[in-house]
């Protein structure tokens, strides 16, 4: 199901356009608008899941969630860091810094990363 007035919805499934990175007919890759790495994209499920607790909660979501990580390696290898690395990101909830209540992964490529803890 999609949310109105979700802004991931309609970037995920084509209302409002962007250039994909990947798509496939349960998740998209785009750009972040704001970009904190050298690589710096978003993966998405094209459902609404407020955040990574309710794509856990139900089968379809632990679908979509399958469907992620499952994308992950042709991302990293789309974006060419599959062999220098990148780091996977879920920020849930505003006191993780998470803005937008669409579940997103980050996916990150900088030689910066290296030097961080987590
Ligand atoms: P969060 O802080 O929720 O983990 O991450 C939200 C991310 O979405 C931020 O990195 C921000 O730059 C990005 N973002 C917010 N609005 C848009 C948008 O309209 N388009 C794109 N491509 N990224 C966005
Ligand atoms: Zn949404």
């Amino acid at each position: 199901m999609q949310k109105p007035d979700c802004i991931f919805c309609k970037l995920a499934n084509g209302e409002i356009s962007t250039a994909m990175v990947y798509e496939n007919d349960q998740i998209a890759c785009f750009k972040d608008a704001s970009p904190q790495a050298q690589t710096h994209v978003l993966i998405v499920p094209k459902q609404h899941y407020h955040d990574i607790e309710d794509l856990g909660r139900t089968a379809a979501g632990r679908d979509d969630a399958a469907a992620v990580l499952a994308a992950v390696p042709e991302i990293a290898a789309i974006l060419g860091v599959g062999d220098s690395g990148y780091r996977v990101i879920n920020n849930c909830g505003s006191g993780a810094g998470q803005t937008v209540f669409h579940v997103h992964f980050h996916l990150l490529s900088d030689p910066k990363l290296k030097d961080k803890l987590v």
